[in-house]
């Protein structure tokens, strides 16, 4: 199936490692033009290499380095992926994390800041650009299954919570314009470096235990499996999917809804 991304702009926030980089790969590898950021400008250069070596007939990877939680360095993201590839068809809010520590109050609003705010922040800067893209906009922000249902720390389960919830009353208030917002809920996806992978080399037996008990297809997820689902929101083919959370688990949650 072509999906009909060839020559569309993208931006993929969190693209220099695991899921983000499997997403800005799966769209690259789709034709779209992409910018993507982190606050790691070594880990971007080597995302785009890595993107070039996927797809060598992709254009030319934007890399912004900037941190998603500051106002300023929103604005110069969309301004610098419009400038490069002349406006934005796709935005996909992927980065966030569980944030630990023992300041309460740091905790909570560097999640929220993280998790929920930065997608509200790039979704009202992109919108005027999205509700210009040929064919409509689209933007999939990546959650998670503990923004459905109870799993992870109390702060990382309401702001992914938040962030799916926010997501649905936009997409309402946006199709009118053409604008499609939709939602990915994946469950636990392991990679090198990544936590789960991390954990699962450090402690096999104990992630088999953990993968015995929670996940029905009996396996981690894979970056890519969720980076496909991706891929299809932010594509024409899903013209008719608005306001959705897809679950992309291996059957992990346990929530009727
Ligand atoms: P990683 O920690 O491996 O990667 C996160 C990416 O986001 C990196 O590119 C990182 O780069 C970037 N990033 C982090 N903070 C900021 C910031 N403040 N500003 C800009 N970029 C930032 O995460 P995963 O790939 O594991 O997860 C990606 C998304 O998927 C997250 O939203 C996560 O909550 C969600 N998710 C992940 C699951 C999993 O099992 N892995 C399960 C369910 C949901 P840098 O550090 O250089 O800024």
């Amino acid at each position: 199936m072509d999906l009909g991304l060839a020559g569309r702009s993208a931006i993929v926030t969190g693209g220099s490692r695991g899921i983000g980089l499997a997403i800005a790969q799966a769209l690259a590898a789709e034709g779209a033009q992409l910018t993507i950021c982190a606050r790691n400008e070594d880990g971007l250069v080597e995302a785009a290499r890595l993107i070039g070596a996927s797809s060598p007939d992709a254009g030319d990877v934007l890399t912004v380095a900037c941190d998603v939680t500051v106002a300023e360095d929103c604005q110069r993201l969309v301004a610098a992926a419009a400038e490069r590839h002349g406006g934005i068809d796709i935005l996909v809010n992927n980065a966030g994390a569980s944030l630990r520590g023992d300041d309460l109050d740091e905790v909570w609003r560097g999640s929220f800041e993280l998790n929920t705010l930065a997608s509200v922040r790039l979704m009202e800067l992109a919108r005027p650009l999205l509700a210009r893209a040929e064919g409509g906009g689209a933007v999939v922000n990546i959650a998670s299954i503990f923004g459905r249902e109870s799993g992870g720390s109390a702060q990382y389960n309401a702001t992914k919570s938040a962030q799916i919830a926010m997501a649905k009353s936009y997409a309402l208030e946006w199709g009118a314009d053409g604008i499609r917002v939709n939602s990915v809920a994946p469950g636990s996806i392991a990679f090198p470096g990544g936590s789960w992978g991390r954990r699962l080399e450090e402690n096999p037996e104990e992630m088999a235990a953990f993968i015995d008990a929670n996940i029905a297809s009996g396996r981690f997820g894979r970056p890519e499996e969720v980076a496909a689902v991706v891929a299809f929101l932010a594509s024409p083919r899903a013209s008719w999917v608005v306001g959705a959370t897809v679950n992309v688990d291996g059957g992990q949650s346990r929530s009727n809804i």
